[in-house]
């Protein structure tokens, strides 16, 4: 489904991503991992158009993407949730959530909503609620709503469990299982490395601009010096 071969980003003269080959099959979630710095969010906003390669090919559903700005991936399927989230906390929860569905012309977009509060029953409470005033896991479920409105075929999560309490932490990834379950892909870069490998299909780890590692998860995850040399003990 995406496809990036030998992608270099630079920030100014630093070079961030020094030829990342990554691939994501469609109705699977593949998990980016590595430490702080290694360029994983960097790579996210490559994909999402937030920065631009200046070296290498990003392919989606077949087409060459590279280049292109994010409301024209957005449009194409790809929809990124930010890391920090990126809500619009002056906004409402519902207000919010119509942003998310801006670009679609459809006339389904009143039926998603209402289907979305359904699978996020906190939001259905809180939708008149200014969107600042939620805790930290409920701005995350919103951000992750806000993003499924645009009816991704690729959902880009950049770290969601990033700040949360455990038990909030696995109704994310309980979230993340069920969105593969319902068709859309999942690119999903995490910290919490083993959790995340649990659902995800496939993993790649990054060390310095580079992937260093790339297996299936449970493979990844059944060796414990790799899971102690890069993913940390978590
Ligand atoms: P983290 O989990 O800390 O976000 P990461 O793996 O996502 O780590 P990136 O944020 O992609 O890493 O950073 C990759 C490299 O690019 C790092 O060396 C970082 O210092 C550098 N970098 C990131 N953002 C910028 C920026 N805006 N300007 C200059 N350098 C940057």
């Amino acid at each position: 489904m995406l496809k990036l071969t030998n992608v270099q980003t630079y920030y100014g003269q630093i070079q961030a991503l020094k030829g990342i080959d990554l691939e994501v099959p469609e109705g699977q979630i593949i998990t980016l991992l590595g430490a702080n710095g290694a360029g994983k969010s960097t790579t996210m906003k490559t994909i999402a158009g937030i920065l631009k390669p200046k070296k290498g090919t990003i392919e989606f559903l077949g087409e060459n993407v590279t280049g292109l700005r994010p409301d024209q991936l957005l449009r194409k399927g790809i929809a990124l949730v930010p890391e920090g989230r990126a809500i619009l906390s002056s906004m409402t929860v519902l207000e919010n959530l119509e942003m998310g569905a801006y670009h679609r012309k459809d006339k389904g977009v009143k039926e998603d909503i209402d289907n979305v509060m359904k699978r996020f029953p906190i939001l259905f409470e809180r939708q008149t609620q200014l969107a600042g005033t939620l805790s930290g896991g409920q701005q995350q479920m919103l951000a992750i709503a806000r993003a499924l409105l645009s009816k991704p075929k690729l959902l880009l999560l950049d770290e969601p469990s990033m700040g949360l309490a455990p038990l909030i932490v696995s109704e994310i990834f309980t979230i993340i299982k069920e969105i593969k379950e319902a068709g859309t892909t999942v690119l999903l870069v995490e910290q919490n490395a083993k959790q995340a490998l649990k659902i995800a299909d496939f993993g790649y780890v990054m060390e310095t601009g580079k992937i260093i590692i790339e297996w299936k998860s449970s493979d990844l995850l059944a060796d414990s010096r790799i899971v102690e040399a890069y993913l940390g003990r978590k």
